[in-house]
């Protein structure tokens, strides 16, 4: 149990809301944001991270600066994805506590003194847990709730139910999460993995306030895959005992095959199981090599040690926009 020293109300902290193609939604989200950030008392700034974004979602968040509000912002080289874009915040933070939070506003801002509260207490990690979905399919309701069943079942690293990225981490656990440079970042995955105190709360997730998901269901089957990839070698047991299971079943058929040449005789040449064995295990063979071709591929991802992300520039609170230069930064 960590004990956290006394927090008091100067503790600072740092929103890090990742940005990508948001300028729908950015205006409302501060002014929702800001509101609730003033009530805690605490003082605070927020980091947005823009990952890529097409739009004029930069523009809007340097507009939002230049009328003096408490806005830091990384604009980030391209589109890296929302993992790396959380990353980048997370390292580029100072705060005695770091809250994540989508900025399309599904995240509601309001819940973020219950966040504090528990910080309070003396936790480390406190995630949202969510109550219902509005607005989702049952068909992406189904899968979100099928993908965190198997992978607690298949892996040694609890992952929450119905827990997005949204969260509050002391500073002690957002540097922890510093420390893991992995390419594939499961980031769900990787808060659990720290450890620490944590604690979840539950909410009602709302409905884009905007625009749309960026995550269609090829990407989230695709992210579905680096989860169980990055979390657990399961899989690559589980086409061992595949191959076993086959081979076994294949012996004992030979061995009636034997017995029951020698005391009733052959008749009709056996092409039909030949095919049929001869399928089965062309078909094992191929899954598992494609399981092994998913964890070297991996190997090979992270064997390139390239940075994460790149940053085309870093806008500090209060700073000019012809002043910042555009230095790339690791
Ligand atoms: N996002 C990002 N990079 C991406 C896709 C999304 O930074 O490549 C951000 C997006 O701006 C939003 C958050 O990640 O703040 C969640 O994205 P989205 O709403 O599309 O995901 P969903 O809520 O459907 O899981
Ligand atoms: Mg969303």
């Amino acid at each position: 149990m960590t004990h956290s020293p006394l927090i008091t109300s100067d503790a600072t902290l740092t929103i890090v809301t990742p940005v990508y193609n948001e300028s729908e939604t950015l205006v409302q989200f501060f002014e929702r944001l800001k509101w609730v950030m003033d009530e805690t008392g605490h003082p605070w700034t927020v980091l947005f991270v823009d990952d890529g974004s097409e739009d004029d979602s930069v523009a809007l968040i340097e507009s939002l600066q230049s009328q003096g509000h408490p806005i830091e912002l990384i604009v980030l080289s391209r589109n890296f994805g929302k993992e790396l874009a959380m990353t980048a915040g997370l390292d580029h933070c100072d705060a005695d506590a770091v809250i994540v939070i989508d900025s399309d506003l599904q995240d509601p801002p309001e819940v973020i003194p219950s966040l504090l509260a528990n910080w309070r207490e003396g936790f480390d990690v406190v995630y949202a847990q969510r109550e219902r979905r509005e607005g989702e399919s049952w068909m992406k309701r189904f899968t979100a709730a099928a993908f965190y069943r198997t992978i607690n079942l298949i892996s040694r690293t609890p992952i929450p139910v119905d827990t997005g990225d949204f969260r509050l981490l002391s500073r002690q656990a957002y540097q922890s999460l510093g420390l893991l440079r992995e390419r594939n970042r499961f980031m769900k995955g990787l808060f659990s993995w720290i450890g620490f105190r944590q604690k979840g709360i539950r909410y009602v997730r709302e409905q884009r306030f905007a625009g749309t998901s960026k995550f269609s269901y090829w990407r989230l089957w695709n992210f579905a895959i680096d989860g169980v990839t990055s979390f657990t070698t399961a899989p690559l047991r589980m086409a061992t005992y595949l191959g076993l299971f086959s081979a076994a079943m294949a012996l004992i058929y030979a061995l009636w095959v034997i017995i029951k040449t020698l005391f009733i005789g052959e008749s009709v040449p056996g092409y039909p199981s030949l095919m049929v064995v001869i399928l089965f295990l062309g078909g094992v063979q191929l899954v598992s090599i494609g399981i092994i071709g998913e964890y070297l591929g991996r190997l090979f991802e992270e064997s390139k040690q390239r940075p994460l992300y790149l940053i085309r520039h870093h806008r500090l609170i209060g700073e000019d926009a012809d002043k910042s230069a555009d230095q790339p930064e690791a």
